[in-house]
């Protein structure tokens, strides 16, 4: 029998990032995560984290969250149920947005639970195998003097063995951009696979222009050119250029996806799992993606994205970063490239006590 679920304990934390985040969407030094524990039966507690960005949205989400929890305490742990009455839930709030990152929040720490109740690791648990997956390192490569890249690249491919990175791009004119992508293919092996983010920076007749420059770059994907909500542009863009165009860490849950997917406007999909509505929304948009033949990558989370692309088809490369490793006890290792998932119940994930109070985020 499945334990019945009691109590929700949640923490607002801010943690300093190694990286600053210097992008086209502003400049972090620290991040927000709100760290949640779901205390069942049987001493089992499911947990989960969500960075919603914003330090000052996390008041609103937690207390949404206690709000959405109260649907289902003193049930026995059925994720999917909870999941679908959640979003129901939810329809007068809204089926996006911090709404449905509360639902997420949640979620992750359900099935958690659910893995753990079952003496399992998550992607056990969802019937695929222990196993490593194919990464790139994310964790740099901003929007810099392109002078640092070179260094910085290096260091990011040794951590890992990596063979893949990611280079933000959008400078203010072309050649600072091919620039900055030669001092970062100096420092990569010759079949490595470099992917570039423009975060959203352009209009779609800049887009054109500059991506057309950097068409020949052989650079793996382009991430987000324009503003995410531009679907209709997204199909213009795509139909106009060779290198693969990406989006998906903005769809906010599997309606978003599925909207995108039937415009056709992407090479392939990166749902986020706080916004897509976390483990069960990221499953639901797996099984899309799939019928309509689109490969998946993942956006930040690797450690929950790990297990869920082991279970979904035609996954692409999972996003690799470090920005929770402070919270983390015993962060997940990095082998050859590949995030390697750790033989522990459920997500493997156990938080750091002494750095969730260290971190403690106060509000004013
Ligand atoms: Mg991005």
């Amino acid at each position: 029998m499945n334990p019945k679920i009691l109590e929700l304990r949640t923490r607002m934390v801010s943690v300093p990032l190694s990286t600053p985040i210097i992008s086209a969407v502003g400049e972090y030094r620290m991040w927000p995560y709100i760290v949640s524990e779901v205390i069942c039966e049987d001493e089992i507690i499911g947990n989960s984290y969500i960075g919603p960005y914003l330090d000052h949205s996390m008041p609103a989400i937690v207390s949404t969250m206690h709000a959405l929890f109260e649907n289902f305490k003193g049930m026995a742990l059925a994720p999917t149920e909870f999941f679908d009455e959640g979003m129901r839930s939810l329809s007068l709030l809204g089926r996006s947005g911090i709404a449905l990152y509360a639902l997420a929040a949640l979620d992750i720490a359900f099935w958690d639970a659910r893995a753990k109740a079952a003496k399992q690791p998550l992607c056990v648990h969802l019937g695929g195998t222990l196993g490593k997956v194919k990464a790139y390192n994310s964790g740099g490569l901003w929007l810099n003097d392109p002078g640092t890249l070179y260094n910085e690249a290096r260091s990011l491919l040794e951590r890992g063995n990596f063979e893949a990175l990611k280079i933000r791009l959008g400078r203010r004119t072309i050649e600072e951009d091919l620039e900055a992508i030669e001092e970062v293919r100096r420092a990569m092996p010759k079949n490595g696979l470099l992917l570039s983010d423009f975060n959203q920076v352009f209009s779609l007749t800049e887009a054109i222009h500059r991506l057309s420059a950097l068409d020949d770059q052989g650079l793996y994907w382009f991430e987000e050119p324009i503003k995410y909500y531009e679907l209709q542009n997204y199909a213009e863009l795509r139909g106009r250029l060779k290198t693969p165009i990406i989006l998906g860490e903005n769809f906010h849950g599997p309606d978003d996806a599925f909207r995108s997917l039937q415009m056709d406007n992407s090479d392939g999909i990166m749902p986020d799992l706080m916004r897509i509505g976390g483990v069960t929304g990221w499953l639901r948009t797996g099984a899309l993606s799939n019928a309509f033949q689109k490969a998946i990558s993942s956006h930040l989370y690797p450690e929950v994205s790990a297990h869920l692309m082991c279970v979904t088809p035609m996954v692409d490369l999972l996003e690799w970063t470090d920005w929770a490793n402070p919270l983390i006890k015993n962060p997940y290792e990095l082998e050859e490239g590949c995030v390697v998932i750790p033989d522990r119940p459920g997500a493997g994930i156990d938080f750091d006590e002494d750095a969730i109070l260290k971190y403690t985020f106060s509000e004013g």
